[in-house]
């Protein structure tokens, strides 16, 4: 069965329009999210177009900065830091890549976590972790929102993720261990990769190389997660043989139309729950 991320993302904002409109008439105001871009690099000026366009068709104020690329230092953190201190801001995204010559790490700090839309702060990966209450990173949100619409069991399972990224892959494993599944966590340095990965009922692919996952590395009615979005020859491939491997699946998620739409869905999601938080 081809899992439709599409489709899904759609009826999660459809569900956030209401959720949105519930917020206004209650507070006042409507959930806001500002966007933070310093530069013009293509792909992330894509990125926060379609973030603005998700906002306002799920009811969501958004609140766009565009700084120059040679912005200094101490311009971005003091935007932030204002974002930090709006009421009406419930959630801020620093779009990522920065510049080179500015310090990522010391603007994020700026971020407090209770508005950490992307959920890459220490204090929500740890509470990640621990399995307390906060913002979970998009991407791996958006891969357990459709294991659960597609009612894909987790618990007790077999789950192998391949990649550890802090973005991606740590957090995904960090999620199906908290849904109880029995999670192994594969990198570059894995010795015996296609024996790990055929031990897998849930196999999630967060690794960035086109169809790197081959059919003989999947079990037949695995569940099969391509979280991979690569441009080979002007087209999206994902890091799976999507040919080769969906016969053997029970589940697959294509790209693009799988986890891509999801992750912006679990965006607009998070800054839902964000502005909820601050009110309760
Ligand atoms: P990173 O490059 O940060 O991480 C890749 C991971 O894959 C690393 O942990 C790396 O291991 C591992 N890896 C690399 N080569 C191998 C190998 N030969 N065998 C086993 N493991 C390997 O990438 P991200 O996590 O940021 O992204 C992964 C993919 O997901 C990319 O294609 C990206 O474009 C896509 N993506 C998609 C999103 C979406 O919305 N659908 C959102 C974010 C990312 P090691 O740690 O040892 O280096």
């Amino acid at each position: 069965m081809i899992i439709d991320g599409k489709k899904t993302a759609a009826d999660v904002r459809a569900e956030l329009k209401m959720q949105t409109a519930a917020f206004e008439a209650q507070y006042g105001k409507k959930v806001g999210l500002a966007v933070v871009l310093v530069g013009e690099d293509p792909a992330s000026q894509v990125y926060v177009r379609n973030k603005i366009k998700g906002c306002e068709e799920a009811g969501i104020r958004s609140f766009a900065h565009y700084l120059p690329a040679d912005a200094a230092q101490n311009e971005v953190e003091d935007l932030v830091s204002a974002l930090a201190e709006d009421e009406n801001v419930h959630g801020i995204l620093v779009q990522l890549p920065l510049p080179e010559h500015l310090d990522e790490a010391r603007i994020l700090a700026r971020i407090p976590a209770e508005k950490d839309v992307d959920g890459f702060s220490a204090e929500n990966i740890g509470r990640l972790a621990l399995k307390e209450e906060g913002t979970v990173a998009c991407t791996p949100l958006g891969v357990m929102e459709l294991l659960k619409r597609y009612a894909i069991d987790v618990k007790g399972k077999r789950a192998v993720v391949v990649g550890r990224s802090n973005i991606v892959g740590r957090p995904m494993a960090l999620l199906l261990l908290n849904a109880d599944a029995t999670v192994t966590v594969c990198h570059s340095r894995t010795r015996d990769l296609k024996n790990e990965c055929l031990q897998a009922d849930i196999l999630v692919a967060a690794i960035g190389k086109p169809k790197f996952i081959t059919a003989d590395m999947v079990k037949e009615g695995a569940v099969v997660i391509d979280v991979g979005i690569n441009r080979v020859d002007g087209k999206l491939v994902g890091d799976v043989d999507y040919e080769a491997v969906a016969p053997k699946a029970s589940y697959i998620t294509p790209v693009p139309g799988g986890v891509g739409p999801m992750t912006i869905a679990m965006l607009l999601k998070n800054a839902v729950s964000c502005a909820k938080r601050a009110v309760r």
